[in-house]
């Protein structure tokens, strides 16, 4: 079985790989994620950094400082076709937050989580079934 998923912008000058297997996305409501993506979410693989490779071109990237959060966050783009690729806090925790869209096969995954569900548009569909939070994740528990 492999866990090796592909995927691209539209265009495809931009190509990678994630040797990680995904199994559940969070969808994220934040009015920078709306912007940034012009619909009502971005829906993402939460991944992590050493699993994904970009493996053709070069993405370009927009720090986008004006987070609720203070943090600013580098989001990664095809300059050719404007496809939203991924994103990746400052400094990178480990992890980076690859657009679900962009990815070549759909997978058998459903939305886990929603954040920032406090901004979401009125016409977005929420799954109600889905964890759902009105800000940013919650803190994990801290490890024994
Ligand atoms: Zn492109
Ligand atoms: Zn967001």
């Amino acid at each position: 079985m492999t866990t090796t998923l592909a995927g691209g912008c539209l265009c495809g000058a931009i190509r990678y790989t994630i040797a990680a297997p995904v199994t559940a996305l969070r969808a994220c409501h934040c009015l920078n994620c709306q912007k940034a993506s012009g619909t009502g979410a971005s829906v993402n693989a939460v991944v992590p950094s050493d699993s994904f490779r970009i493996t053709k071109g070069e993405t370009k990237k927009y720090d986008d400082s004006a987070t609720a959060s203070g943090r600013t966050l580098s989001r990664h783009f095809c300059g050719n076709c404007g496809s939203p690729i991924y994103s990746h806090r400052n400094p990178n925790p480990g992890f980076v937050v690859v657009r679900a869209g962009s990815l070549d096969e759909p997978g058998n995954v459903k939305i886990a989580a929603h954040i920032w569900t406090s901004t979401a548009r009125a016409w977005d569909h929420i799954d109600p079934a889905a964890e759902r939070h009105p800000q940013n994740m919650p803190a994990p528990a801290p490890k024994p």
